[in-house]
């Protein structure tokens, strides 16, 4: 029996229908997309997320700087959107140019207006199990598992990757969720060992096939994180032969990816809503 696919697309344009009702109602929805350079891969990512932004009805700044901008300058720039009353949210596009430290421009943000949810403060709130904003693409993961009705509390998850933007959000959320988290990475021995145990698997890597059909435990639950570009085109980390073990799975594309976007547009929903004051930021 093939799984049930778990498809990002409807879930994503119901959200972003969503969105664009709430931006409506609001108003006046700042989003500033900043990217560094002419990395091919980050423009199409920020192209992206501008369209859609432009399509729920965003005021959305598609914001290029040239790939020798200073650190410096880069950060008097973040101070000004700061201090904008016409900014809600910022995204500043990784990875930015090797001169320029990565860590000190993501705490340069404003928390409340930190779209992304990468600032320390953001990751902190959700360590500590009071999520304000959080990143996007774990957010996907979870809103395609509670659209499934997937049960987690109780159950045994198993989180593959360890990046502070995908698998550790994703094992916190999880947690936060009641199911029991192993967390694999690239230093854990026999992996087949833990995502044979798993009832709900998360894979969030970045190697075409990593999980083979085998590695799948029966009438599981597979959330293909993996965006690999190959020569077949878009792969993810699992092998499309678990879809004869698994009970529900995304595909890649159309499963996660999707939902990134979607769900990147409800975090700027979310700041608009801190810089009213309708939600209270923590601290
Ligand atoms: P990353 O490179 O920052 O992290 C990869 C993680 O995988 C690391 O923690 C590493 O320890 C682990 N790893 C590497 N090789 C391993 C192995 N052989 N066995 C077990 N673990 C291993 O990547 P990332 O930013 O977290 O992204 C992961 C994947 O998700 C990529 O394919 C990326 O393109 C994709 N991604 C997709 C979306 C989306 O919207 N669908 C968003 C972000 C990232």
């Amino acid at each position: 029996m093939s799984a049930t696919l778990m498809k990002g697309k409807p879930l994503a344009e119901r959200i972003r229908a969503e969105v664009a009702e709430e931006v409506r109602v609001l108003g006046h929805v700042g989003l500033v997309t900043v990217l560094v350079g002419d990395d091919p891969a980050s423009d199409v990512y920020i192209r992206l997320k501008h369209k859609a932004a432009v399509e729920a009805g965003f005021a959305a700044t598609d914001l290029r700087l040239p790939a020798d901008t200073s650190e410096a300058d880069l950060l008097a720039k973040l101070d000004e959107l700061n201090a904008s009353d016409d900014v809600d949210a910022i995204l500043v596009q990784l990875p930015l140019p090797k001169h320029i430290d990565e860590a000190r421009i993501i705490r340069a943000v404003t928390p409340s207006k930190d779209v992304d949810g990468f600032h320390p403060l953001n990751a902190g709130e959700l360590y500590l199990g009071r999520p304000a904003i959080v990143s996007a693409t774990p957010r996907g993961v979870m809103a395609l598992l509670a659209e499934h009705n997937i049960e987690l509390d109780g159950a045994h998850a198993v989180v593959i990757g360890r990046s502070a933007i995908v698998g550790k959000p994703v094992m916190h959320l999880l947690q936060q969720a009641n199911a029991t988290v192993t967390l694999c990475h690239s230093h854990t021995r026999d992996l087949a060992q833990y995502t044979l145990e798993a009832d709900i698997l998360v894979a969030a890597v970045g190697v075409p096939a990593l999980v083979s059909a085998d590695m799948v435990k029966d009438r599981s639950v597979v959330v293909d994180v993996g965006m690999n570009r190959t020569e077949a085109g878009l792969v993810g980390d699992v092998d499309p032969g678990a879809l004869d073990r698994a009970a529900y799975m995304t595909p890649v594309p159309g499963g996660v990816g999707p939902m990134t976007i979607a769900c990147l547009l409800q975090n700027a929903v979310k700041c608009a809503r801190y810089r009213r004051g309708e939600l209270a930021y923590p601290g």
